[in-house]
């Protein structure tokens, strides 16, 4: 285990804590998901990149990590207050397609956004375990059960559905620091409810329609609510109380509170002041990625999801150095200007990291030096580094530790790397473990990169790369001629097909979008 105690905020106590798991050597982590009614937006995956992060420094740290993190493919309303429409059923009828099919595409799309940010997926035991992505409606008959075992102390039924009831369990709202009375100025077209927030836990289907979603239960045919399924799947598959439990900072005034109030109901009922009593030891929400605008919208403004970032350019590991660069519960500005610079530092780190590598591979070639761990890319535990790194580079290794301990400081996590990129005289390959072992918590796979690959490479551009290259490189031959006027022409010629080249850059940055 760290010599440095994990340290996390905990949103339920908002106060700092040491993480001591609930399973000795183990962390039990649950992660809210996407809702696959439309294309996620890169602020949706902020939550999947610090969800990561977070599973990255438990790994790293030695616990054996069991991460899942859910599918909503049911259940979730426009309103989070359980007014509107259910999401799914919405975009089924407005694009007249299936539900099944939407839901298939927009998981799919999800999936492809978090493989090209090197978020990884669910875990088992240490292990990436597909099966750990819970898909909602593979869990209806357990979320009846629940809704059963809790319903006669703490539901009741209404014409429109079954309705838990807030003020049956202690400390309702904690986390969102609400009451029970809370929450009268929402819109809340549900007439007989016995308090504001009193949530739905069962939605019938309206006489005389039929959804495409739908099941049968004891309080008619009809469709879970949103928050029975968070509460159902992490206690199926982490068992009550679990370590922590992860959102984004919207989650912490609805969707969460409610979790918590049915955990209680169904594992613990006494109040808050225990934590564990809410269902998990700590909840962590993730702050908001917002534009200059305001809030970030699929449906108003532009849609930013990583599609277009890709498409403009970037390299999509540039928007996860964008997140690292701040604190996960600061919120973040986007603006295309940041992505920029978050590239170029993305691309000094490769840089450095790709002459280390060839210096290396030099040394073993001569037989100088021996073939290190790092190039041979496994996974990075604490103890492994610890054990391959001398003196100099052991106190950077702490360093680096206490920044990620410190309730994931990213941003100082970074700066210890790109020193250690930059370090003079230092053995190459204990250099190269140490920069792998903290890529692992990054998760840039560093070693891995190469600089051509973050080039500005606009989806549109007219020329491929090896074109510009060439030009480039006959730029270069032009200049030495001092052959300025057919310089001028080359560099008309190319921003008219859309290259814009920045010369005298000293990373090289050979070419952009004009
Ligand atoms: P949804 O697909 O709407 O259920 O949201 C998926 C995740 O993204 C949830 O954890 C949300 O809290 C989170 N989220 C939504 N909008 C943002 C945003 N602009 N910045 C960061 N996280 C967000
Ligand atoms: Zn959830």
């Amino acid at each position: 285990m760290p010599d440095t105690p994990l340290k996390l905020f905990n949103s339920l106590t908002r106060s700092i804590e040491t993480f001591v798991p609930v399973h000795a050597g183990e962390a039990r982590v649950y992660s809210c998901g996407p809702t696959v009614y439309n294309y996620p937006h890169i602020g949706n995956m902020r939550a999947y990149v610090f969800a990561d992060v977070l599973g990255r420094v438990l790994s790293y740290s030695g616990y054996k990590l069991t991460h899942v993190i859910n599918i909503t493919d049911v259940g979730h309303l426009t309103d989070d207050a359980d007014a509107g429409e259910d999401k799914l059923e919405k975009a089924a009828k407005s694009s007249a397609q299936s539900i099944w099919d939407i839901a298939r595409h927009y998981t799919e799309a999800y999936w492809s956004d978090i493989k090209a940010l090197n978020i990884r997926g669910p875990m088992q035991m240490g292990v990436q375990d597909e099966r750990n992505w819970s898909i909602a409606t593979d869990y209806i008959p357990q979320m009846i059960a629940f809704a059963t075992s809790i319903a006669p102390e703490h539901c009741y039924e209404l014409p429109s559905g079954l309705y838990f009831d807030v003020s049956s369990v202690a400390d309702y709202g904690r986390l969102a620091r609400a009451h029970t009375d809370e929450g009268e100025g929402r819109i809340d077209p549900v007439d007989g409810k016995r308090n504001a927030a009193d949530f739905a836990i069962w939605r019938k289907t309206p006489e005389g329609e039929t959804r495409q979603m739908e099941w049968d239960s004891p309080w008619g045919r009809g469709a879970p609510g949103w928050h029975l399924e968070c509460s159902v799947m992490s206690g199926a598959l982490l068992g009550f109380p679990f370590d922590i439990h992860t959102g984004g900072i919207d989650h912490r005034e609805i969707h969460h509170p409610n979790e918590i109030a049915q955990n209680q109901a169904h594992c613990c009922t006494n109040g808050l002041d225990v934590a564990a009593n809410s269902g998990a030891r700590i909840w962590m929400h993730n702050n908001f990625l917002v534009e200059r605008s305001g809030k970030m919208s699929k449906s108003s403004g532009e849609f930013l999801r990583l599609q277009l970032l890709i498409d403009r350019g970037y390299h999509p590991l540039a928007y996860r150095m964008m997140c690292l660069q701040a604190h996960y519960r600061s919120e973040l500005e986007f603006s295309w200007e940041g992505l920029g610079a978050a590239l170029t530092r993305l691309k000094r780190m490769v840089m450095g990291v790709e002459t280390l590598k060839a210096r290396h591979a030099e040394l073993v070639s001569a037989s100088i030096a021996p073939p290190t761990s790092a190039v041979r890319g496994e996974e990075w535990t604490l103890k492994q580094v610890q054990g391959d790194v001398g003196e100099k580079l052991a106190q950077f290794v702490q360093r680096f530790e206490a920044a990620i301990s410190d309730d994931l400081n990213t941003a100082v996590a970074l700066t210890v790397l790109e020193e250690v990129v930059a370090l003079k005289k230092v053995d190459a390959g204990e250099k190269l473990a140490a920069i792998a072992a903290m890529d692992a918590v990054m998760g840039f796979g560093l070693l891995n990169l190469d600089r051509k690959d973050l080039r500005i490479r606009p989806k549109d551009a007219e020329l491929t790369g090896e074109h510009v290259d060439a030009s480039i490189a006959f730029r270069k031959e032009l200049r030495a001629q001092q052959n300025f006027p057919a310089l001028d022409r080359l560099r008309d010629e190319l921003a008219a097909k859309g290259v814009e080249v920045m010369d005298g850059d000293p990373l090289g940055w050979d070419w952009k979008l004009g």
